[in-house]
């Protein structure tokens, strides 16, 4: 391990870029040596928060001490900016969606790879507890084989922000969340997609999704539900899973929420008949009692570092990325065959994903 910090600035000192200013204090192997943003208010607060705000990107390249750039501007303009850094000699951490299409990222790798620099997508919801839980009973069968994944995330407020409406600018809800649902589905499933389909909202009339459903099945048999809504003002669970043993739901990001499995030291009895509605019903009928067992959620599967020490491992020769970029661009593959089953409204199976 390098004695010495390995010194990042921060393009783009937005939402985002502020928020990684904080995330890299709090890794005592990197240190920021400042941002640069295109708008001067956006130095000025750099500069209020202790910061060096530089005055223009070139400033920045030509600065020896800076080693790395990170990239949380809107996604139109990450590739030019990664590819004058790696010119300079910099390794880049980017963030998601890491680019506009396949096509830009492979440019992005290949620049990466002659210079000899690292490139890093920070796809940090892979970190995210939640589904590292969901990993966990993934890995490890704790109810049964999981054959069905439901995973939504839910707003009410619209899409935010300015660039995030404009098409040109890489807005929209599936390059935005969907870009974190994806990966870590594909992150945490090893087999291949085999069929694809989806449909996109634009309830609120915006030239870009608000929000998009897709449905994935994968070689292995199985199937995944994949749903962003900026516009429920009840949101459904964050996880919905089926395991051939029980069901497993995450209620929201506090981690409410439980897991139900058959009970197999129990007599199997037949459910007592309920009245449903003005129906009576069997199947629909809860479980007879002591026919399963509820329990706590496990523990959520550990990765072996977190994004900022394994990038630092990575630049410095003594790991393998976390987030490798085959499997980005992978993700961005697969968000393209998203894109054109829901403007087709056919299910895509060609793929060329892999
Ligand atoms: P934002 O609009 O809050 O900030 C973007 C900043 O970039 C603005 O201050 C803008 O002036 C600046 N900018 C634009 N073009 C620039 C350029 N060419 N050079 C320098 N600065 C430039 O946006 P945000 O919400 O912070 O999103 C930024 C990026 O971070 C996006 O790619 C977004 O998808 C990503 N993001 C990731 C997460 C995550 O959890 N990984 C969360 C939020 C945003």
């Amino acid at each position: 391990m390098s004695s010495h910090k390995h010194t990042i600035v921060i393009v783009g000192y937005g939402g985002m870029g502020s928020y990684h200013t904080q995330l890299i204090e709090e890794n005592g192997r990197l240190e920021v040596a400042g941002t640069f943003d295109l708008l001067a208010e956006r130095r000025s607060a750099s500069e209020a928060a202790g910061y060096t705000a530089y005055a223009s990107y070139e400033e920045v390249l030509a600065d020896p001490k800076v080693g790395t750039i990170l990239i949380a501007t809107p996604n139109d303009v990450h590739k030019e900016i990664a590819l004058a850094a790696f010119r300079a000699g910099k390794h880049v951490i980017c963030e998601k969606p890491v680019a506009m299409s396949s096509d830009e990222f492979i440019e992005m790798t290949q620049a990466a790879e002659s210079a000899g620099r690292v490139l890093m997508v920070h796809q940090n919801r892979r970190w995210d507890e939640d589904f590292r839980v969901i990993k966990e009973m993934y890995d490890h069968g704790t109810i049964g084989s999981l054959f069905q994944l439901e995973s939504r995330v839910h707003g009410a407020n619209g899409i935010p922000g300015d660039w995030r409406h404009v098409k040109a600018q890489g807005g929209g809800m599936l390059l935005d969340w969907g870009v974190h649902l994806l990966d870590q589905l594909l992150f945490m499933i090893d087999s291949k997609v085999a069929s694809v389909s989806s449909s996109l909202s634009f309830i609120l009339g915006n030239e870009v999704d608000d929000g998009f459903e897709a449905v994935l099945q994968f070689e292995n048999g199985v199937k995944a539900i994949v749903e962003v809504g900026t516009t429920n003002f009840i949101t459904l669970p964050r996880w919905y899973v089926k395991g051939t043993e029980g069901t497993g739901v995450i209620e929201d990001w506090s981690l409410t929420g439980r897991i139900v499995t058959r009970n197999q030291e129990s007599e199997k009895l037949e459910p007592t008949p309920i009245r449903a509605g003005v129906g009576l019903t069997k199947t629909m009928a809860p479980p007879s009692e002591g026919a399963t067992i509820t329990e706590a959620l496990p523990p959520a599967a550990e990765l072996a570092s977190s994004f900022y020490t394994n990038f630092a491992d990575v630049i410095e020769g003594a790991a393998e990325p976390i987030v490798k970029n085959p499997e980005v661009l992978r993700v961005l593959k697969l968000i393209e065959a998203i894109f054109a089953a829901a403007e087709t409204n056919q299910t895509i199976k060609d793929f060329d994903l892999y």
